[in-house]
C-alpha cells in the first residue's frame, strides 16, 4: 500500500468524465497551479452525445471515445487509474479501490450518474442500456440479428421517451431498416417534456415518420426476457429492451456523510459542497439548492471551467464567484442524416440541422480529436 504525504496543494479530481476533465484540463493551464491529481477508472473518455453516430457507423469509435493517455499527455496531470471507494473530508484523505491513498488540499467530485431502474423487476437483469462502448456493442449484435432473422412479428422496446430514448429510437428505426418494429414507451403525456417546444415537435415529426409506435401515459411495471408488463395491463412481445427511463448518481461512499439534495450532492452556487470549503463538486452528480440546472454535458463542462477558477481563487485566499450557467440551446439527432437544435436565436431542422450538429461537435476542446472538439465549442459556448 502506498500513501502519498499529506500536500496542501494538491488538487484531486475524481471521476474524468465531462466535469472532471474539463476541470482538470481548465486547471492544468493555470498558473500557479499545484500538483493535479484526475483519478477515473476507465482508459477512454465517452463522448456520450455522440453514441448514436456510432452506432451508426457515422463515427468511429477513436473518435467518439479517445484514450485518456493521449486526451492527457503534455497537460502535466497525473492519472490513476483507479476506482475511488472511500472519501474522506475529515482526513482530507482519498482510498482507491487498490488500496492507494491519497491526501488532497482540494478535491472536485465529477463521478456523473448511472442508469435507474427504480426498482422494477426485470430491468437490471434483462434490458439493454445506452451509455456505455459496451452497450453500443450489444445494440450493434442486436441490430445485426433482427436483420438476419427478417421475423415478420420481431419488435424492440425503448424506455423514456427524454432525449436518450427519442434520439436512439429514430437512428434505430432508421438502421432495423423495417426488420422489427419500434415501441418507445413513455409516462409522461408527452414526448422530450422537459426540451424546447420546437424540437420536441420535429422529434414527434420524425418517429411518426419512422413509423414508431408512441404509447404515452404508460409505465412499465416488470421486464421479462421476451415481453414487458405495462400499467395498462398490456404486455407487449420484444426481441430485446432499450431501458433510458432514469438516472441517479454515481457517488463513491464518503464520510462523514455529505448534505445530499435527491440524492445528488448539495453545493452553493459557488460548487462547494455545503460544510466544506475545499471540496467541490460538479455535474450529474451534484445539485444546487439555491438554483437548479439540468444534468447535461453542457452544465457539466462549464462546471469544469468555473471549478478551475474557483479552485485559483480559494488557493489565493478569495471566495469562489458564483456558477452561472449558459444555455446554449439543445441539438437532438433524429436519425440518419437528420437533427433539429434550438438556441442562440436559432431553430432549425433536417439535413441542415444534421450537418450543423456534426460541425459543432468538431472544433475544440485541447488534445481531442477533430471529431470531438465539435462539441465542445457549442458546449461550452465558445
Ligand atoms: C446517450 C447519451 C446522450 C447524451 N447526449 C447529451 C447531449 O447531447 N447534450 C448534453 O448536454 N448532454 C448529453 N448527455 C448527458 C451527459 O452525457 C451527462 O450529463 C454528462 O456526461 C455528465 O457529466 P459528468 O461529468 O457529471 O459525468 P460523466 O461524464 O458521466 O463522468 C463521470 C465519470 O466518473 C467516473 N467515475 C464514476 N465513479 C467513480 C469512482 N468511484 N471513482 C473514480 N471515477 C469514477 C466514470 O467512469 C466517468 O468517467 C447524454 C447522455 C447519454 C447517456
Amino acid at each position: 500500500m502506498h500513501e502519498d504525504p499529506p500536500s496542501t496543494d494538491a488538487t484531486v479530481i475524481v471521476g474524468g468524465g465531462f466535469g472532471g476533465l474539463t476541470a482538470a484540463l481548465s486547471l492544468a493551464k493555470s498558473v500557479p497551479r499545484g500538483p493535479i491529481t484526475l483519478i477515473e477508472p476507465r482508459d477512454r473518455f465517452l463522448f456520450q452525445p455522440l453514441l448514436y453516430e456510432l452506432l451508426s457507423g457515422e463515427l468511429q469509435s477513436w473518435e467518439v471515445a479517445p484514450r485518456y493517455n493521449r486526451l492527457l499527455s503534455h497537460h502535466g496531470i497525473n492519472w490513476i487509474q483507479e476506482r475511488v471507494t472511500t472519501l474522506d473530508f475529515s482526513e482530507r484523505r482519498i482510498k482507491t479501490a487498490s488500496g492507494q491513498q491519497l491526501n488532497w488540499g482540494a478535491v472536485v467530485v465529477a463521478t456523473g450518474a448511472r442508469t435507474n431502474d427504480f426498482g422494477i423487476p426485470g430491468v437490471a437483469d434483462h434490458a439493454l442500456g445506452f451509455q456505455t462502448l459496451e452497450d453500443v456493442n450489444s445494440l450493434r449484435n442486436k441490430l445485426r440479428e433482427l436483420r438476419l432473422q427478417r421475423r415478420p412479428d420481431a419488435a424492440l422496446v425503448i424506455v423514456g421517451a427524454g432525449p436518450t430514448g427519442v434520439e436512439l429510437a429514430c437512428k434505430m428505426a432508421d438502421l432495423l431498416e423495417g426488420t422489427a418494429r419500434l415501441h418507445l414507451i413513455e409516462m409522461g403525456e408527452t414526448v422530450l417534456a422537459n426540451n424546447a417546444a420546437f424540437n420536441r415537435e420535429r422529434a414527434a415529426a420524425a418517429l411518426e415518420k419512422r413509423d414508431v409506435t408512441v404509447h404515452l401515459k404508460t409505465a412499465v411495471t416488470a421486464v421479462h426476457p421476451d415481453r414487458v408488463e405495462l400499467t395498462n395491463g398490456r404486455q407487449l412481445s420484444h426481441q430485446g429492451l432499450i431501458w433510458t427511463a432514469g438516472s441517479r448518481p454515481n457517488l463513491p461512499p464518503m464520510s462523514p456523510d455529505p448534505m445530499l439534495v435527491g440524492g445528488r450532492l448539495a453545493i452553493g452556487s459557488d460548487l462547494r459542497l455545503i460544510g466544506h470549503d475545499q471540496a467541490f463538486a460538479i455535474g450529474d452528480g451534484s445539485c444546487c439548492a439555491e438554483e437548479s440546472w439540468p444534468a447535461t454535458a453542457q452544465v457539466a463542462m462549464q462546471q469544469g471551467e468555473a471549478v478551475a477558477k474557483a479552485l485559483l481563487a480559494t488557493r489565493g485566499g478569495d471566495p469562489p464567484q458564483p456558477f452561472h450557467f449558459q444555455d446554449r440551446g439543445e441539438m437532438l439527432s433524429l436519425g440518419l442524416g437528420d437533427a433539429t437544435l434550438t438556441g442562440m436565436g436559432v431553430t432549425l431542422a433536417g439535413p441542415i440541422a444534421f450537418q450543423i450538429r456534426r460541425a459543432a461537435y468538431l472544433t475544440r476542446l485541447p488534445g481531442l480529436s477533430l471529431g470531438i472538439r465539435s462539441a465542445s465549442a457549442w458546449l461550452l459556448g465558445h
